[in-house]
């Protein structure tokens, strides 16, 4: 799906023309995969526009930055001013936004020497469901991959650092390939870990089965959201290392993420899960879950951060609006 692009982007402490902010070729991010971003949705509710755990995304940005000792010359308070500022001057009800910070252009060793920069910017755009509408209510086909994910101590699934989606590409690759939505990606224990790019979750016997985060998975804010809205409603929840079978045995399935939100699952490997169709718990999630953006849900754990509208009116003197 090509990019609706915005008029403003937020790059380097400025807002600027969508179509300025430039990398140069040589910048470590692209050639290395330095880079750690995240994905979040801002939504349009009855109350105006809210990000949705805008707080719990950028936690887990500084701690993928952490990890490969990314410092960003903004802090996280001001990277979180930024998607405000970012999304209100490109006046987005609702949009989905694209945080990175990235090391740039000045050294060519693997190893970034002490005086390579580190760059950021933050994209506020347009983005439908990721897996389609059409998905969201019908379910998607999904295979098993011949890739495997990454293992333990090699790249670290917990961290969404750009590098890491060369995993999520091949799984994903794979499966449009052979004409299905997406592909789930065994850890290299042979038990079930994620898809190119969502979490997964099965139902059986009215429980709900998650793998947990030592599955090689990046620990999604969504997969989290899921189960407390699960426990909420009195379901059981289990996070424990599934075997591929359960793929084709259990009564559901779905996936979460920011971008793909709650899509179903209703074949793998050409075997149709339950009847083929979205499941009752399916059904029911999903409802809880868009119910917190169109008022049905109430947001009892503050998930919710109204957009600041006039956080791009000069508060920070970083976010000049440059011509
Ligand atoms: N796993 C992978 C590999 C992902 O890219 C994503 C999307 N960020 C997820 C899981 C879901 O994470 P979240 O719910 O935080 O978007």
């Amino acid at each position: 799906m090509a990019i609706d692009a915005p008029e403003l982007i937020w790059h380097n402490g400025e807002l600027k023309p969508w179509q300025d902010a430039n990398v140069h070729v040589m910048a470590h991010g692209l050639h290395y995969g330095s880079s750690v971003f995240e994905g979040i949705r801002c939504y349009e509710t009855p109350d105006g526009p809210a990000f949705f755990r805008l707080g719990d995304h950028l936690k887990r940005l500084a701690n993928s930055a952490k990890l490969y000792r990314i410092e960003s010359p903004w802090p996280m308070d001001e990277i979180e001013h930024a998607c405000h500022a970012v999304t209100a001057a490109n006046g987005l009800d609702s949009a989905y936004l694209r945080p990175i910070i990235y090391r740039g252009y000045g050294s060519l060793g693997v190893a970034p020497s002490a005086d390579l920069p580190v760059e950021a910017a933050i994209a506020a755009m347009k983005w439908g469901a990721y897996l389609g509408e059409e998905g969201l209510a019908h379910g998607v086909d999904v295979c098993v991959s011949s890739w495997q994910r990454v293992a333990p101590n090699t790249i670290p699934a917990g961290a969404k650092a750009g590098g890491n989606y060369l995993s999520g590409q091949l799984v994903s690759m794979e499966a449009k390939g052979l004409g299905f939505h997406e592909g789930i990606g065994l850890g290299t224990d042979g038990l079930l870990s994620e898809g190119g790019g969502e979490n997964l979750f099965l139902v059986s016997e009215g429980k709900l089965y998650t793998p947990p985060a030592a599955a090689s998975i990046l620990s999604g804010i969504t997969r989290d959201t899921l189960i407390t809205l699960a426990e909420h409603a009195g379901l059981e929840v289990i996070e424990q290392g599934l075997p591929r079978e359960m793929l084709y045995f259990c009564d559901e399935a779905f996936f979460t993420g920011t971008a793909a939100e709650v899509t179903p699952i209703r074949s793998v490997d050409r075997r149709p899960v339950g009847d083929g169709t979205r499941g009752p718990i399916t059904h029911m999630l999903q409802d809880a879950f868009f119910g917190l953006f169109d008022g049905r849900t109430r947001d009892d754990w503050g998930w919710l951060e109204p957009l600041r509208a006039d956080a791009a009116e000069g508060v920070m003197p970083q976010l000049r609006l440059v011509n």
